[in-house]
């Protein structure tokens, strides 16, 4: 089967009894035995459930995985992910990684004895200089985020795995119909199933998909041991949401296309991020590792922080808010909202400035996107606006 159909078939028979298509929400936490320990199978939702199984299984498909694991976040999904290794393990994590990440990173891991690098990987010199005896994880996504730098997860995991080291990708920004890590050599593929692959905004969780049986069973382990588990009307959410992905993400990715090239052209727009442009510092390698070059892009206004304001609190359509990966467009400012938690020092190394800009681009109409976000440019002092 092809993307698009095991999107929508992989790990969903019609359910047994009535022939319901939908896979029903199984809201039970426990289920009757006929005898002691002689059961179907289920025995406890933590451990078993057919509507979290039925979203496990369909991403595991989709991903090009063995197995699949739906947690109750995507910071759930990465805090039992982190729990395969023990304290004193040193982990590379990408320099821009999601915000929460990196506080989940230095604030919760650190103090329970992990330690952390953070390695511009664009660079496979610095992960070689950030290497110790103790490295066992790589942690990374691409396109990053806000600065939507590429990685090379082929040349990153014939590094890492030539010393011994796992490598988990966050391929939430790319979703599997445009990346697939695991057939790339990452051992891990990791979500936020609250952006694209739910794609309504309306639904919080995370997964996790491997190919190796023995990381499986590791992880089945923690997924139950540590409990932080989709519960089964989220699954039944997210699995709702991921029939959709591969029409959805290819109009987020045509009218992110048109967008990014449209605001290229702006006058009031110091330099745009997205990987599907000639301008982008790795467009080969994206155009190379992605099928399409995803739904997100980051601009830099000429003007400081006032300028940004006004071109935010009168932007049309994008709704001015945090998250991403819906169908409708949003719009943000990293360093007062998303990465408001990253240090100023890091955040000004990274180059998120005061006028620094990221969208999520939606599935709406692409000249209704155009006209608001014109309409924004509009309200910006006439020297930002022509850049004289
Ligand atoms: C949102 C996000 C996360 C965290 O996921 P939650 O579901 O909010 O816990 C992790 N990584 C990336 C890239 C994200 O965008």
């Amino acid at each position: 089967m092809r993307f698009e159909t095991k999107a929508i078939h992989a790990a969903q028979e019609p359910e047994p009894v009535t022939g319901a298509v939908n896979v029903p929400v199984f809201l039970t936490t426990t289920y009757a035995q006929q005898s002691p320990g002689v059961h179907t199978g289920f025995e406890y939702t933590r451990t078993h459930n057919p509507t979290r199984f039925a979203l496990e299984g369909c991403l595991a498909a989709l991903e090009e995985g063995t197995r699949g694991f739906a947690f109750a976040s995507g910071l759930a999904a990465t805090s039992t992910m982190l729990a395969l290794f023990d304290a004193g393990t040193h982990i590379i994590a990408g320099d821009d990684i999601y915000g929460g990440s990196a506080r989940l990173f230095n604030r919760v891991a650190a103090r329970q004895g992990y330690r952390f690098s953070f390695v511009d990987m664009t660079n496979l010199d610095l992960l070689e200089s950030a290497r110790t005896p103790e490295t066992r994880l790589l942690f990374c996504e691409t396109p990053t985020n806000p600065t939507l730098k590429i990685f090379d997860l082929q040349a990153i995991c014939d590094w890492a795995h030539a010393h011994g080291i796992l490598v988990c990708c966050d391929n939430t920004f790319a979703t599997p119909y445009l990346q697939r890590p695991l057939s790339l050599g990452c051992d891990m593929a990791l979500h936020s199933t609250s952006k694209y692959i739910g794609g309504h905004s309306d639904v919080i969780g995370g997964a996790i998909v491997v190919r190796d049986d023995v990381l499986g069973e590791r992880l089945a382990f923690l997924q139950n041991a540590i409990g932080a588990v989709a519960d089964p009307m989220s699954s039944f959410l997210t699995l709702r949401g991921l029939k959709t992905l591969a029409v959805r993400m290819d109009r987020h990715c045509a009218n992110a296309q048109k967008v990014a090239e449209f605001l290229e052209a702006h006058p009031a727009v110091k330099q745009v991020f997205y990987p599907g442009l000639l301008s982008h510092p790795q467009y080969a390698l994206a155009a190379r590792q992605m099928d399409q070059f995803g739904g997100m892009i980051s601009l830099e206004l000429h003007g400081g922080l006032a300028e940004s304001r006004t071109f935010l609190e009168n932007v049309g359509v994008f709704f001015l808010a945090e998250s991403l990966g819906g169908v409708e467009s949003l719009i943000e400012h990293p360093a007062i909202m998303t990465h408001a938690s990253v240090a100023p020092e890091v955040r000004a190394e990274l180059g998120i400035s005061d006028s620094f800009i990221r969208l999520s681009v939606g599935i709406e109409h692409l000249e209704d996107l155009i006209e608001g976000l014109e309409k924004g440019f509009a309200a910006l002092p006439q020297r930002v606006a022509a850049r004289q």
